[in-house]
């Protein structure tokens, strides 16, 4: 199965695809987390791509498709993938679908996540990542003993640069003027589908699984 994760900065997106990939035994694909990855290690894309995120701006189409197209290509992604954070405009969409036909096969479902801007701030605000294994905490949500420490393998949680409120409203003007008409490309494509991002995660996770079953 071949899906994208659709939806402004804190909907759960990455959430979602975390749980879908155990579910769906398919891989999940994070542009973010494979941009983070590369600062962490300081090469030089890694480097330029830091100061785009940090700034709540978007890391440049050449860049983001040449990646994307690396990773889809790679043996780990012959059965299926979960794309997270890509597309983010339409010329990226538009080489999606191109890369698509080079390689014979069809994307079966954009799964479009909404929440209200508010909560969305709001959300981001609470957000924890550890430094050391990736896994995002909440501060509201999940019961920590201590929020500089990560409970699952004890390395150092901090706030995400581009989660600071004044990145985050950034990040959704951004969403708002480049991303968005890709919800249409897809809409039009007749491939996406729109869920209610506000409850449980697990809730959500079991009605986009139920859309996911073959009608
Ligand atoms: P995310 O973790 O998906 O919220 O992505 C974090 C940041 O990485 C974004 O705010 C962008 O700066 C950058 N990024 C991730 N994916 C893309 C993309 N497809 N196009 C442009 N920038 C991206």
């Amino acid at each position: 199965m071949r899906l994208i994760m659709f939806g402004a900065p804190g909907v759960g997106k990455g959430t979602q695809a975390k749980l879908l990939s155990q579910k769906l035994n398919i891989p999940h694909v994070s542009t973010g987390d494979i941009l983070r990855a590369a600062a962490t290690s300081g090469s030089e894309l890694g480097n330029k791509a830091k100061v785009v995120m940090d700034a709540g701006q978007l890391v440049s189409d050449d860049i983001m498709i040449a990646l994307t197209k690396e990773v889809l290509a790679s043996s780990k992604c012959t059965n299926g993938w979960i794309l997270d954070g890509f597309p983010r405009t339409l010329p990226q969409a538009q080489a999606l679908t191109k890369l698509l036909n080079e390689f014979k096969v069809k994307l079966d479902r954009v799964i479009d996540i909404e929440v209200n801007e508010e909560e969305i701030v709001r959300r981001l605000g609470m957000r924890l990542t550890c430094k050391k294994c990736g896994r995002i905490w909440n501060i509201q949500l999940d019961t920590l003993a201590d929020t500089t420490e990560c409970m699952d393998c004890g390395g150092p949680l901090f706030q995400r640069e581009d989660d600071r409120e004044e990145t985050v409203r950034k990040r959704l003007k951004v969403y708002q003027q480049q991303t968005k008409p890709v919800k249409e490309y897809y809409k039009r494509l007749g491939i996406l589908k729109e869920f209610d991002g506000d409850g449980d995660p697990e809730y959500i996770n079991k009605e986009i699984l139920t859309a996911l079953q073959p009608t």
